[in-house]
């Protein structure tokens, strides 16, 4: 490309497609950023760079994505986000993995097809409880927001005309001046082979706006915390003690209240993440291989009096609507950060059309293919390019000033001059330390560029230490022969019906993230990279998903967390 042809693409903008179920703030956010609406009858039909609605694609979006493009949905993650789904994924988990793995999800039970199981549950609990009364929550599979919920005692009171689930609910929830609220964690799966997982650091506490009361189990704007219903409660506008008005906090006055009672926030927050994982990869062996996707989750969490963090249920397209000045300063971030980490970049301008007949169809990577770096924040805000790739450097055959062409499986590609080739550099160590600490907790107490400095400058922490240590040894014996021929997993774990395998895949030779040497960035804004967290769980997910030893590291974090310390005090809120 020649120095013109250069700064001619530099000066063209990105290009989102919307329709009529785009999020008007993620529209908003993309123009404030300076990219540009698709106009279908001034461009041609590929020229558009991400393309964000809130329900999901056909299998044709997919087949049709090109290498510059990006669609806001992965194939099949439904199977996550209906509640009947869900439960059955969890279920199937537990089986396999044992039940206290999966500990965090309420027993639930799928009617009309469960009903026997559970009126013999609930006739044994019953019976164990003599005459305390026992609690469940029912709510219809497809509905959101809050709506046809009702909790029940009685077994004559449940009631139901669609596919249902009952769970038993949670009645010692952590009340925060006698108000229940939950959590809205926010995750981004950049991507499923290999599995990328990135939690957000900021969120939602959403608050029920009457008090706690399991005498009166109608009231819903005491049992439930969805925002719909309690915006259109009697106390929605009134000041709370304890409280406030409104019914939504951010996550990091949420968590601040915690430490300020001294409670373990971190190690909540760990707990947390490992719940978002377990879930992930619940479903992770029967999403379809499909590339250039990525998808926003909201988990929505419910902490009870023990601390103990409950899975209620995952949601697809969570609701980007902006209520009040919480969910202005929460969502517009995320959305700004969510763009960050996509790595839009003006590398995706440089693959028009005309270099599309070189591109590999829908199997190329989503994240492009060069290093960049936004370093002027201080930020690491990069891809560690070819920090897996051994010999990388011997493939490179052309050199221009600003981009060099290197050949990989027979592909080339191009990358920035400037990229860092060397596995053992400084930032792709320091981007691994960055993963840990991530992995390890929140950073609330601390400014996250600090944490950053301390993880390069300490290397005595311990098992933070010796995890930190084991990841800067990335693995640098990639066997590329061993992953072109690699055998397609996809058939091999696919438990649930629902999710069809895609058809497109078996005609194509896909590859990974990392055929390419790429290893996902370890944050970007608020988002921080929670899956793969070692070496031995980036393995784990290189040719295909090991479940079993990704279980297995997950076991062996999760038995050396120390309980959670709890003071009197807290409980007596
Ligand atoms: P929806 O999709 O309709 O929002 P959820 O499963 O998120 O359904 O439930 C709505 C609300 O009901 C939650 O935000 C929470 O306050 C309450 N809730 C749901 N399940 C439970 C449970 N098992 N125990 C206690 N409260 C629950």
């Amino acid at each position: 490309m020649t120095e013109d042809e250069n700064s001619r693409v530099m000066l063209k903008p990105l290009v989102f497609r919307a329709d009529d179920t785009t999020p008007e703030i993620v529209k908003n956010v993309l123009l404030e950023r300076g990219w540009k609406k698709f106009n279908e009858h001034v461009q041609d039909v590929g020229d558009w760079n991400l393309y964000w609605r809130t329900s999901s694609f056909r299998m044709i979006d997919y087949k049709n994505v090109k290498p510059w493009q990006r669609l806001n949905h992965h194939p099949g993650t439904i199977t996550l986000t209906r509640k009947d789904y869900l439960a059955r994924h969890l279920k199937h988990m537990k089986g396999i993995y044992g039940a206290s793995l999966y500990a965090f999800s309420p027993l639930t039970f799928i009617m009309p097809y469960e009903y026997i199981k559970f009126v013999a549950e609930y006739s044994r609990e019953k019976e164990a409880l003599g005459k305390k009364p026992s609690y469940w929550i029912c709510k219809p599979a497809k509905l959101s927001r809050g709506r046809g919920i009702k909790i029940f005692s009685d077994l004559k009171d449940l009631i139901f005309d669609c596919t249902t689930v009952v769970q038993k609910y949670i009645s010692n929830p952590f009340l925060i001046a006698k108000y229940k609220c939950d959590l809205r964690v926010y995750v981004c799966v950049a991507g499923f082979w290999p599995l990328t997982i990135y939690i957000y650091q900021e969120g939602l506490a959403r608050f029920a706006t009457e008090q706690f009361d399991l005498t009166n189990l109608k009231n819903n704007c005491a049992h439930l915390t969805n925002s719909s219903i309690n915006i259109a409660g009697a106390s929605y506008k009134k000041n709370k003690v304890g409280v406030g008005r409104g019914c939504k906090w951010t996550l990091t006055r949420f968590f601040s209240y915690l430490r300020s009672n001294d409670v373990d926030d971190l190690l909540l927050w760990q707990r947390i993440n490992h719940l978002v994982i377990l879930t992930m990869l619940s479903i992770a062996p029967s999403v379809p291989f499909v590339s250039n996707c990525f998808e926003l989750f909201g988990f929505d969490i419910l902490i009870d009096d023990k601390f103990k963090p409950w899975l209620l249920e995952v949601n697809y397209s969570p609701g980007l609507s902006l209520d009040c000045s919480i969910d202005e300063s929460v969502k517009r971030k995320l959305i700004h950060d969510i763009i960050e980490l996509m790595h839009f970049n003006q590398t995706h301008l440089r693959n028009t059309k005309k270099e599309s007949s070189k591109a590999s169809g829908p199997w190329t990577d989503i994240f492009g293919t060069e290093s960049n770096k936004y370093g002027d924040n201080g930020t690491s805000n990069h891809w560690c390019t070819f920090s897996w790739a051994e010999g990388i450097r011997d493939r490179v055959h052309e050199t221009s000033s600003h981009w060099t062409n290197i050949s990989l499986f027979g592909e080339k590609t191009r990358v920035h001059a400037s990229s860092k080739y060397t596995p053992y550099n400084k930032d792709s160590h320091h981007s691994s330390i960055i993963s840990l600490l991530g992995f390890t907790g929140r950073t609330t107490d601390k400014d996250f560029s600090a944490l950053r400095k301390e993880g390069k400058d300490s290397h005595k922490q311990g098992i933070t230490a010796k995890l930190r240590k084991k990841a800067s040894r990335v693995s640098l014996s990639q066997d590329f022969q061993k992953i072109r021929a690699r055998k397609n997993i996809f058939n091999s774990i696919h438990f649930f019906p629902s999710s069809k395998p895609c058809e497109i895949k078996k005609n194509a030779t896909p590859y990974f993230q990392s055929d390419k040497g790429i290893k996902p960035c370890s944050h970007a804004g608020d988002f921080v990279l929670i899956f793969p967290f070692n070496e031995a769980t980036i393995a784990a997910t290189r040719n295909g998903l090991d479940l079993k030893k990704v279980i297995h590291e997950l076991h062996k974090l999760t038995n050396k967390q120390p309980t959670l310390g709890v003071v009197d005090k807290i409980k007596k809120m």
